[in-house]
């Protein structure tokens, strides 16, 4: 093989996973599907689609498909597979939600899960493919679940047709029963090859107590006494979430700081602001008498074709919600003296960064400095960064959590598994002997459960019902889920996407039991099919079948867009860093919420709530060339800016290719919606949320002070609130309909838009 470089040729050669080259490739020419089991490192995800490449199985038409749960593994690990192969981008390809390099000439496609799912949609037997890889399967994510349950009906069917394909699944845990061990997955099971990871010794470091409270407090102690007396060695440390990895970033760099011929990221285009701003708010909203009503069975969406755009989880990479509040940064407790002697050379590490940020800790730390990684769990397996020595471990990994009855989420620090928290001390093995610092005592450890559960059984599925419909499975029941999602989640899906009119109520019996048995198997309605076709969940999917009406269609997508994607705004509750921080950050705060009440409107628009909001900044940015320096000021985060940039010309063309004669583009230049068109727009969006309605409780019937300024909602017993932030803070309509309940400090509506009473 032609590498591109001695070096990298050197380190392959080291790879664990090259020495069962030919181990693995026989037992793929003699088995359909193949597991193999391998540490984190081991060299699975950059080889085995080399060796697949090598034995020919993509020199005819096929080429091999990987996917990966998360798409900063995709993109990296195309990057680096291309390089070591000395092959163009064009070659070794990756395809992400919104953006891809495949071409006519791509062998190797790196892809997330959610893109592999949404071609099976297009091709059920995947015909391009002689060969697919589903990496990262311990993590148990939605889609890959969903994919080896399909790929395992698949694969017998393509050799049944005389067009073999290969199905390899890797996984890091050798926990691989549930596909191995489940004949309703597999009839014959699959042989486990397990490679020998050539791990140096990692010395485990118990604490003999475990902070309950102040955690991060304790791994800031931790690092800074590994770097002050420690030999070199890179340092990488878990936290749960991105607010706590900033703060540790700020205090490491505060206490080591690390000064390089400064030349600060420089903005890129210049932006107009104020003018932009300006000119985006000089609506005429116009005054009309007669309000238009939205026919609700009025759908611009009737399957022509189906939408060719992939789709991703909308749910994922849970532990980068914004909202983590509770960070203390506390001076007084324990901050180190600055040492600029001994610079660290401090790296953040998380979902939602940047990818060229993402990419420094593949690079060598700055001579004369040790590098420190600070890590949310997507250091744990997904990616390999080079020279660590030592791991700090919190122990504990911020996860997503639903109530199965009201579907009410929060976000919770929970402890980790002892699977995971053995993944990351593996982590400081990889190129020396190494440490791991746990921060809890081995008796707490002992009590950690042995492996994380599957995402499937924790969260909603009517996105995944509506796509398994959607693929003429309509006993969703009977699949061969690799763990099964509970029953109730299952009819829960039912009963929603049957109310959203995406599939077709089941004729009545008398029994309940009945009746709950025939809702798991209701066909797909063509306005199902439709809604299907759309990258989004289905609530979304609805208000973008009815969006043609009233010219809507650009604001429902630009709304549906926004919505989509996760924390755009600026989180104007962050703590501040320090004193001298403290100031600006109150003026900004003062500035950005003045920003956020010029976007909310006037008039009949502030009763688009929160929504309204969205569409404002997504316009005002647009209108000013979605730039990094428009985001920066206007508190906007970039990042998810561009994606719902992209976004919207996804959901765009989707639109389009259900119903051509709509002609839907995207004007960057949108003018605000008129009054009436607010008041459609509240009607879509009531569509969609129509089960997520809240209704305020009013004074004379408040028998208990916690019911103040409260909501009731069918579901729930407790109150349920209006957060500070929202742009109906003020007004407490009666009626509103939420994107999302998140529990936070209380119960808070996120994503509101009044609603009319009628
Ligand atoms: P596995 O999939 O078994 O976890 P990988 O194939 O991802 O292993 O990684 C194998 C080795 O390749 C790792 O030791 C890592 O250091 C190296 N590697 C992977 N990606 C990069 C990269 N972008 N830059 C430098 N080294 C890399
Ligand atoms: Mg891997």
């Amino acid at each position: 093989l032609d590498t591109s470089s001695p070096e990298i040729q050197e380190a392959r050669l080291k790879l664990p996973v090259l020495a069962e080259e030919q181990v693995i490739m026989e037992a793929v020419r003699e088995n359909p599907c193949v597991v193999i089991c391998g540490e984190t490192g081991s060299g699975k995800t950059t080889q085995v689609p080399q060796f697949l490449y090598e034995a020919g199985y993509a020199s005819g038409s096929g080429i091999i498909g990987i996917t990966e749960p998360r798409r900063v593994a995709a993109v990296s690990m195309s990057h680096r597979v291309a390089k070591e192969m000395n092959l163009p981008t064009q070659v070794v390809s990756y395809q992400i939600r919104y953006e891809g390099n495949v071409t006519s000439d791509t062998k190797i496609k790196f892809m997330t899960d959610g893109v592999l799912l949404k071609e099976i949609q297009k091709d059920f037997l995947l015909q391009r493919y002689s060969a697919i890889i589903i990496d990262e399967a311990h993590e148990r994510s939605v889609y890959t679940d969903i994919l080896i349950g399909l790929l395992s009906r698949i694969v017998p069917l393509r050799n049944k047709k005389g067009m073999p394909m290969k199905l390899l699944v890797m996984s890091a845990t050798l926990r691989v029963e549930d596909f191995t061990d489940n004949t309703k997955l597999f009839r014959t099971p699959p042989p486990v090859i397990k490679v020998d990871a050539r791990q140096f010794p990692v010395t485990i470091h118990f604490n003999k107590r475990t902070p309950l409270e102040d955690y991060t407090g304790e791994v800031f102690q931790k690092t800074c006494k590994i770097h002050r007396m420690l030999p070199p060695g890179g340092i990488l440390v878990f936290l749960t979430g991105q607010a706590e990895v900033h703060s540790l970033c700020r205090r490491l760099r505060k206490a080591f700081p690390f000064r390089k011929g400064n030349t600060t990221t420089g903005v890129d285009e210049e932006a107009d602001t104020s003018e932009a701003m300006r000119k985006f708010k000089k609506a005429k909203q116009k005054k009309t008498v007669s309000l238009p009503r939205i026919d609700l069975d009025n759908y611009s969406a009737l399957p022509v074709d189906e939408g060719d755009e992939d789709r991703e989880a909308g749910i994922g990479d849970e532990e980068d919600d914004g909202s983590d509040l509770e960070i203390g940064d506390d001076p007084a407790n324990g901050e180190e003296k600055a040492d600029p002697s001994i610079p660290l050379y401090v790296l953040p590490l998380y979902s939602l960064l940047a990818p060229e940020q993402q990419a420094k800790v593949f690079r060598p730390p700055p001579p004369g400095t040790r590098l420190c990684v600070v890590a949310t769990n997507v250091a744990e397996t997904s990616l390999t960064i080079p020279g660590i020595k030592y791991v700090v471990d919190c122990g504990r990994v911020k996860k997503r959590f639903y109530d199965r009855v009201t579907g009410v989420s929060s976000f919770k620090v929970t402890w980790t598994s002892q699977a995971s928290a053995n993944q990351r001390a593996g982590r400081a093995g990889r190129t020396e002997p190494g440490h791991c610092y746990r921060l809890y005592s081995s008796a707490v450890f002992g009590d950690f459960s042995l492996f994380s559960e599957a995402e499937i059984t924790r969260r909603p599925v009517e996105d995944l019902v509506l796509q398994m419909k959607d693929l003429n499975i309509d006993k969703v029941v009977n699949f061969p889920f690799p763990t099964s999602p509970s029953a109730e989640a299952l009819v829960a899906a039912e009963q929603l996407l049957v109310s959203l009119g995406a599939l077709k109520e089941p004729p009545r019996t008398g029994r309940v039991k009945d009746i709950e048995r025939a809702r798991l198997s209701c066909p797909i309605t063509p306005l199902g099919r439709a809604m299907a076709s759309f990258p989004v969940a289905p609530r979304y999917a609805k208000m973008l079948a009815l969006g043609k009406q009233q010219d809507c269609l650009p604001y429902v997508i630009a709304v549906v867009a926004a919505m989509t994607v996760r924390e755009i705004f600026e989180d104007l509750d962050r703590p501040a860093g320090s004193e001298d921080e403290s100031s600006k950050l109150t003026q900004r705060r003062a500035r950005l919420t003045q920003m956020r009440r010029l976007w909310a409107g006037q008039g009949a628009s502030l009763l688009l709530g929160d929504l309204m909001v969205m569409l404002g900044a997504v316009g005002a940015c647009e209108f000013a060339g979605c730039t990094p320096k428009f985001c920066e000021e206007n508190g906007l985060r970039y990042k998810a800016m561009v994606e719902i940039r992209r976004l919207r010309g996804q959901l765009t063309n989707a639109v389009n290719a259900v119903c051509p004669e709509v002609g839907a583009f995207v004007n960057p230049k949108m003018t605000p919606p008129t009054e009436n068109q607010v008041f459609c727009l509240r009607q879509i969006v009531l569509a969609g949320l129509g089960d997520h309605l809240a209704r305020r409780v009013q004074a004379e019937d408040i028998l208990d002070p916690k019911w103040k300024n409260g909501y009731k909602t069918p579901l729930m017993d407790e109150p349920v609130f209006i957060h500070p932030s929202s742009a109906l803070f003020k007004t407490l309509p009666e009626f509103v309909v939420y994107q999302e309940i998140m529990e936070t400090t209380k119960m808070y509506m996120k994503g509101l838009s009044a609603v009319e009473a009628e």
